[in-house]
Protein backbone atom coordinates (compact mmCIF):
# COMPACT_ATOMS: atom_id res chain seq x y z
CA UNK A 1 0.00 0.00 0.00
CA UNK A 2 0.82 3.75 -0.71
CA UNK A 3 2.34 5.70 1.88
CA UNK A 4 0.52 9.02 1.68
CA UNK A 5 3.10 10.71 3.17
CA UNK A 6 5.61 10.19 0.37
CA UNK A 7 3.56 12.30 -1.96
CA UNK A 8 4.07 15.80 -2.87
CA UNK A 9 1.54 18.13 -3.31
CA UNK A 10 1.60 18.10 -7.06
CA UNK A 11 2.24 14.03 -7.21
CA UNK A 12 -0.73 13.96 -4.98
CA UNK A 13 -2.60 16.33 -7.39
CA UNK A 14 -1.55 13.89 -10.18
CA UNK A 15 -2.94 10.74 -8.02
CA UNK A 16 -6.33 12.56 -7.31
CA UNK A 17 -6.91 12.66 -10.70
CA UNK A 18 -6.12 8.94 -11.37
CA UNK A 19 -8.67 8.45 -8.43
CA UNK A 20 -11.31 10.26 -10.79
CA UNK A 21 -11.23 13.10 -8.42
CA UNK A 22 -10.56 16.84 -8.50
CA UNK A 23 -6.90 17.98 -7.72
CA UNK A 24 -8.08 20.88 -5.08
CA UNK A 25 -8.47 17.34 -2.90
CA UNK A 26 -5.07 17.25 -2.72
CA UNK A 27 -5.06 20.42 -0.75
CA UNK A 28 -7.71 19.58 1.12
CA UNK A 29 -5.67 16.57 2.55
CA UNK A 30 -2.38 18.19 2.96
CA UNK A 31 -4.38 20.26 5.04
CA UNK A 32 -5.50 16.98 7.24
CA UNK A 33 -2.20 15.88 7.32
CA UNK A 34 0.28 18.33 7.83
CA UNK A 35 -1.65 21.13 9.63
CA UNK A 36 -4.33 18.88 11.41
CA UNK A 37 -1.71 16.28 11.73
CA UNK A 38 -4.49 13.73 11.85
CA UNK A 39 -4.04 9.66 12.57
CA UNK A 40 -6.84 8.38 9.91
CA UNK A 41 -8.59 9.00 6.86
CA UNK A 42 -12.07 9.46 8.63
CA UNK A 43 -11.07 12.38 10.50
CA UNK A 44 -11.07 14.13 6.88
CA UNK A 45 -14.15 15.14 7.04
CA UNK A 46 -14.65 17.82 4.44
CA UNK A 47 -13.73 14.97 2.43
CA UNK A 48 -17.07 12.71 1.06
CA UNK A 49 -17.77 9.45 2.47
CA UNK A 50 -16.82 7.95 -1.04
CA UNK A 51 -13.18 9.64 -1.39
CA UNK A 52 -12.22 8.50 2.28
CA UNK A 53 -12.93 4.96 1.03
CA UNK A 54 -10.70 5.30 -1.57
CA UNK A 55 -8.00 6.69 0.16
CA UNK A 56 -8.50 3.63 2.85
CA UNK A 57 -8.44 1.29 -0.17
CA UNK A 58 -5.25 2.81 -2.00
CA UNK A 59 -3.24 4.67 0.74
CA UNK A 60 -1.99 4.13 4.37
CA UNK A 61 -1.42 7.46 6.39
CA UNK A 62 1.44 5.61 8.22
CA UNK A 63 0.85 6.15 12.07
CA UNK A 64 4.47 4.94 13.90
CA UNK A 65 3.75 3.02 17.28
CA UNK A 66 5.80 4.10 20.19
CA UNK A 67 8.00 0.63 20.87
CA UNK A 68 9.96 3.04 23.50
CA UNK A 69 10.00 6.47 24.82
CA UNK A 70 13.04 7.37 27.12
CA UNK A 71 12.81 10.95 28.97
CA UNK A 72 15.85 12.53 30.46
CA UNK A 73 16.23 14.84 33.59
CA UNK A 74 17.05 17.59 30.93
CA UNK A 75 13.88 17.36 29.36
CA UNK A 76 15.68 14.81 26.10
CA UNK A 77 13.37 12.66 24.72
CA UNK A 78 14.54 9.34 22.80
CA UNK A 79 11.56 7.19 20.59
CA UNK A 80 11.98 4.01 19.37
CA UNK A 81 9.15 4.11 16.44
CA UNK A 82 7.79 1.17 15.20
CA UNK A 83 7.80 1.35 11.12
CA UNK A 84 4.66 -0.76 9.17
CA UNK A 85 7.20 -4.00 8.03
CA UNK A 86 8.39 -3.96 11.45
CA UNK A 87 11.65 -2.39 12.04
CA UNK A 88 12.55 0.41 14.43
CA UNK A 89 13.84 3.91 14.25
CA UNK A 90 14.98 6.09 16.88
CA UNK A 91 13.90 9.81 16.75
CA UNK A 92 15.24 12.35 19.55
CA UNK A 93 13.37 15.62 20.55
CA UNK A 94 15.12 18.38 22.13
CA UNK A 95 14.69 21.90 23.85
CA UNK A 96 15.82 24.65 23.79
CA UNK A 97 14.93 28.25 25.30
CA UNK A 98 14.48 29.13 21.58
CA UNK A 99 12.03 26.32 20.66
CA UNK A 100 11.80 22.19 20.21
CA UNK A 101 14.10 20.61 18.12
CA UNK A 102 14.27 16.91 16.32
CA UNK A 103 16.89 14.92 15.52
CA UNK A 104 15.34 12.30 13.06
CA UNK A 105 16.78 8.67 11.10
CA UNK A 106 17.03 8.86 7.10
CA UNK A 107 17.74 5.16 6.96
CA UNK A 108 17.71 1.84 9.12
CA UNK A 109 20.58 1.61 9.68
CA UNK A 110 23.60 2.47 8.09
CA UNK A 111 26.28 1.59 5.84
CA UNK A 112 29.28 4.16 6.57
CA UNK A 113 30.64 2.70 9.36
CA UNK A 114 31.59 5.68 11.55
CA UNK A 115 33.72 3.83 14.59
CA UNK A 116 32.66 5.83 17.07
CA UNK A 117 28.68 5.32 16.12
CA UNK A 118 26.13 2.96 17.30
CA UNK A 119 24.74 2.26 14.37
CA UNK A 120 28.70 0.86 13.57
CA UNK A 121 27.91 -2.82 13.75
CA UNK A 122 24.25 -2.96 12.95
CA UNK A 123 23.24 -4.14 9.42
CA UNK A 124 21.90 -1.75 6.54
CA UNK A 125 18.18 -2.94 6.34
CA UNK A 126 16.50 -0.01 3.98
CA UNK A 127 16.41 3.55 2.86
CA UNK A 128 13.34 5.44 5.04
CA UNK A 129 10.68 6.58 1.98
CA UNK A 130 9.73 10.61 2.31
CA UNK A 131 6.67 9.77 4.77
CA UNK A 132 8.57 7.53 6.91
CA UNK A 133 11.10 10.40 7.52
CA UNK A 134 8.19 12.94 7.62
CA UNK A 135 6.59 11.08 9.87
CA UNK A 136 8.75 11.18 12.92
CA UNK A 137 8.31 14.48 13.21
CA UNK A 138 4.55 14.42 13.09
CA UNK A 139 4.94 11.56 15.65
CA UNK A 140 6.36 13.33 17.74
CA UNK A 141 4.48 16.47 17.84
CA UNK A 142 1.27 14.61 18.09
CA UNK A 143 2.38 12.76 20.97
CA UNK A 144 4.08 15.57 23.02
CA UNK A 145 1.34 18.28 21.34
CA UNK A 146 4.08 20.45 20.58
CA UNK A 147 5.02 22.02 17.50
CA UNK A 148 9.06 21.65 16.73
CA UNK A 149 10.26 24.25 15.09
CA UNK A 150 14.07 22.87 13.95
CA UNK A 151 15.09 19.54 12.41
CA UNK A 152 18.40 18.29 12.19
CA UNK A 153 19.35 15.16 9.82
CA UNK A 154 21.49 13.83 12.34
CA UNK A 155 20.00 10.56 14.07
CA UNK A 156 20.72 6.70 12.29
CA UNK A 157 21.73 6.75 8.87
CA UNK A 158 23.84 9.11 6.19
CA UNK A 159 20.78 11.31 4.87
CA UNK A 160 22.65 11.78 1.48
CA UNK A 161 22.81 8.24 0.98
CA UNK A 162 19.07 8.19 0.47
CA UNK A 163 19.52 11.60 -1.34
CA UNK A 164 16.35 11.42 -3.65
CA UNK A 165 13.84 11.14 -0.35
CA UNK A 166 15.90 13.00 1.96
CA UNK A 167 15.78 15.93 -0.23
CA UNK A 168 12.03 15.63 -0.97
CA UNK A 169 11.07 15.36 2.75
CA UNK A 170 13.17 18.68 3.16
CA UNK A 171 10.78 19.98 0.91
CA UNK A 172 7.90 19.17 2.37
CA UNK A 173 9.32 19.91 6.03
CA UNK A 174 9.65 23.53 4.23
CA UNK A 175 6.62 23.68 2.14
CA UNK A 176 3.92 26.19 3.09
CA UNK A 177 1.48 23.57 3.06
CA UNK A 178 3.17 20.78 4.50
CA UNK A 179 4.90 21.17 7.76
CA UNK A 180 5.99 25.13 7.25
CA UNK A 181 9.50 24.83 9.26
CA UNK A 182 11.72 27.27 7.74
CA UNK A 183 14.97 26.08 5.33
CA UNK A 184 16.56 27.85 7.52
CA UNK A 185 15.72 25.82 10.18
CA UNK A 186 16.44 22.51 8.90
CA UNK A 187 20.03 21.14 9.24
CA UNK A 188 21.35 17.90 7.17
CA UNK A 189 24.60 16.49 8.32
CA UNK A 190 26.65 14.26 5.85
CA UNK A 191 30.07 12.00 6.52
CA UNK A 192 31.49 13.42 3.94
CA UNK A 193 29.88 11.95 0.32
CA UNK A 194 31.41 14.69 -1.92
CA UNK A 195 29.31 14.13 -5.16
CA UNK A 196 25.77 14.26 -3.31
CA UNK A 197 27.32 17.46 -1.46
CA UNK A 198 28.05 19.22 -5.15
CA UNK A 199 24.23 17.80 -6.02
CA UNK A 200 22.69 19.46 -3.20
CA UNK A 201 24.57 22.66 -3.63
CA UNK A 202 22.19 23.18 -6.60
CA UNK A 203 18.63 21.87 -5.12
CA UNK A 204 18.55 26.00 -4.46
CA UNK A 205 17.68 24.99 -0.60
CA UNK A 206 18.74 27.47 1.87
CA UNK A 207 19.18 24.35 4.45
CA UNK A 208 22.27 24.10 6.72
CA UNK A 209 24.73 21.75 5.88
CA UNK A 210 27.01 19.99 8.63
CA UNK A 211 29.82 17.95 7.80
CA UNK A 212 31.23 15.14 10.11
CA UNK A 213 35.01 15.91 9.74
CA UNK A 214 36.26 14.80 13.46
CA UNK A 215 40.12 15.10 12.28
CA UNK A 216 42.32 16.62 10.35
CA UNK A 217 44.65 14.62 8.90
CA UNK A 218 43.38 11.21 5.96
CA UNK A 219 45.27 8.99 8.28
CA UNK A 220 43.53 9.94 11.62
CA UNK A 221 40.13 10.20 9.53
CA UNK A 222 40.24 7.37 7.74
CA UNK A 223 40.51 5.34 11.21
CA UNK A 224 37.15 7.26 12.96
CA UNK A 225 35.61 7.33 9.15
CA UNK A 226 35.66 4.77 6.58
CA UNK A 227 34.30 7.31 4.03
CA UNK A 228 37.15 9.22 4.09
CA UNK A 229 39.33 6.38 1.74
CA UNK A 230 36.99 7.20 -1.08
CA UNK A 231 36.55 10.99 -0.53
CA UNK A 232 39.81 12.19 1.55
CA UNK A 233 39.65 15.74 3.04
CA UNK A 234 41.24 17.59 0.33
CA UNK A 235 38.41 16.69 -1.66
CA UNK A 236 35.85 16.84 1.40
CA UNK A 237 36.33 20.22 1.57
CA UNK A 238 36.72 21.76 -2.34
CA UNK A 239 32.73 20.54 -2.42
CA UNK A 240 32.64 22.47 0.97
CA UNK A 241 33.80 25.90 -0.74
CA UNK A 242 31.64 24.46 -3.98
CA UNK A 243 28.41 24.27 -1.66
CA UNK A 244 29.30 27.73 0.03
CA UNK A 245 29.52 29.79 -3.31
CA UNK A 246 27.00 28.27 -4.75
CA UNK A 247 24.31 28.93 -1.76
CA UNK A 248 26.26 31.37 0.04
CA UNK A 249 25.28 29.37 3.51
CA UNK A 250 27.85 28.69 6.29
CA UNK A 251 28.58 25.24 6.76
CA UNK A 252 29.05 23.72 10.38
CA UNK A 253 31.85 21.27 10.89
CA UNK A 254 31.21 18.70 13.31
CA UNK A 255 34.14 17.34 15.24
CA UNK A 256 33.53 15.12 18.06
CA UNK A 257 36.28 15.01 20.64
CA UNK A 258 37.90 11.88 21.56
CA UNK A 259 40.36 11.70 24.14
CA UNK A 260 43.86 11.04 23.31
CA UNK A 261 42.77 10.86 19.49
CA UNK A 262 41.75 13.96 18.08
CA UNK A 263 41.76 16.58 21.18
CA UNK A 264 44.86 17.95 21.15
CA UNK A 265 46.64 21.18 20.60
CA UNK A 266 48.03 19.73 17.57
CA UNK A 267 44.69 19.02 16.07
CA UNK A 268 43.74 22.28 16.70
CA UNK A 269 46.24 24.27 14.76
CA UNK A 270 45.89 21.85 12.40
CA UNK A 271 42.47 22.47 12.15
CA UNK A 272 42.64 26.30 11.94
CA UNK A 273 44.94 25.48 8.63
CA UNK A 274 42.12 23.45 6.95
CA UNK A 275 39.07 25.69 7.79
CA UNK A 276 41.38 29.50 7.74
CA UNK A 277 38.89 32.10 5.66
CA UNK A 278 35.71 29.12 4.86
CA UNK A 279 32.33 30.35 5.79
CA UNK A 280 32.11 28.29 8.81
CA UNK A 281 31.54 27.18 12.34
CA UNK A 282 33.11 24.59 14.37
CA UNK A 283 30.67 22.40 16.72
CA UNK A 284 32.79 20.78 18.67
CA UNK A 285 31.27 17.46 20.44
CA UNK A 286 32.25 15.85 23.28
CA UNK A 287 32.24 12.12 22.43
CA UNK A 288 29.38 9.30 24.17
CA UNK A 289 30.98 6.27 25.01
CA UNK A 290 29.47 3.82 23.42
CA UNK A 291 29.34 0.41 24.19
CA UNK A 292 32.08 -1.77 22.59
CA UNK A 293 33.43 2.05 21.54
CA UNK A 294 36.71 2.24 20.83
CA UNK A 295 36.92 5.73 21.72
CA UNK A 296 36.11 7.51 25.08
CA UNK A 297 35.40 11.32 25.99
CA UNK A 298 38.14 14.19 26.46
CA UNK A 299 38.55 15.78 29.29
CA UNK A 300 36.47 18.98 29.83
CA UNK A 301 40.20 20.99 30.11
CA UNK A 302 40.87 19.42 26.30
CA UNK A 303 37.27 20.31 25.35
CA UNK A 304 37.75 23.81 26.60
CA UNK A 305 41.44 24.72 25.59
CA UNK A 306 41.09 23.71 22.30
CA UNK A 307 36.94 25.74 21.58
CA UNK A 308 39.59 28.74 22.94
CA UNK A 309 42.37 28.02 20.04
CA UNK A 310 39.76 27.79 17.61
CA UNK A 311 38.07 31.46 18.81
CA UNK A 312 41.18 32.95 19.22
CA UNK A 313 42.34 32.17 15.34
CA UNK A 314 39.52 33.20 13.92
CA UNK A 315 37.67 29.81 13.68
CA UNK A 316 34.14 30.62 15.43
CA UNK A 317 33.27 27.41 17.41
CA UNK A 318 30.89 26.41 20.38
CA UNK A 319 30.86 23.42 22.40
CA UNK A 320 27.55 21.40 21.81
CA UNK A 321 25.25 21.18 25.01
CA UNK A 322 25.66 17.36 25.86
CA UNK A 323 21.76 16.48 26.04
CA UNK A 324 20.14 13.42 27.27
CA UNK A 325 23.27 12.26 28.53
CA UNK A 326 21.50 10.04 31.13
CA UNK A 327 19.36 8.14 28.84
CA UNK A 328 21.09 6.17 25.57
CA UNK A 329 22.01 9.63 23.75
CA UNK A 330 24.78 8.66 21.17
CA UNK A 331 22.85 7.90 17.76
CA UNK A 332 21.65 4.50 17.31
CA UNK A 333 22.03 3.12 21.53
CA UNK A 334 18.40 2.52 21.67
CA UNK A 335 17.95 1.01 18.49
CA UNK A 336 21.16 -1.03 19.11
CA UNK A 337 19.86 -2.57 22.82
CA UNK A 338 16.25 -3.06 21.41
CA UNK A 339 17.94 -5.54 18.66
CA UNK A 340 20.34 -7.15 21.10
CA UNK A 341 17.44 -7.56 24.18
CA UNK A 342 15.52 -8.70 20.63
CA UNK A 343 17.99 -11.17 19.49
S1 LIG B 1 27.75 8.61 12.50
FE1 LIG B 1 26.05 8.79 11.04
S2 LIG B 1 27.02 8.27 9.06
FE2 LIG B 1 28.41 7.51 10.64
S3 LIG B 1 27.79 5.35 10.98
FE3 LIG B 1 26.67 6.64 12.46
S4 LIG B 1 24.70 7.05 11.49
FE4 LIG B 1 26.12 6.39 9.88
Amino acid sequence: MKNIKDFSLEKLKEEMKNLQEKAFRAEQIFQWLYQEKVKSFDEMTNLSLDLREKLKQNYTICNYNIIKKQESKDGTKKYLFDTLDGNAIETVLMQYHHGFSICISSQIGCKMGCKFCASTGIDFVRNLTTGEILEQIIAVEQDEKIRISNVVFMGIGEPLDNYENVVKAIKLINHPKGLNIGARHISISTSGLVPKIYQLAEENIQCTLSISLHATNNGKRSNMMPVNNSYPIEELLKACKDYIAKTNRRISFEYALAKDNNDNLEDAKELVKLLKGMLCHVNLIPINKIENGKFTKSSNENIMRFRDYLNDHGIVSTIRRELGSDIDAACGQLRRKNINKNS
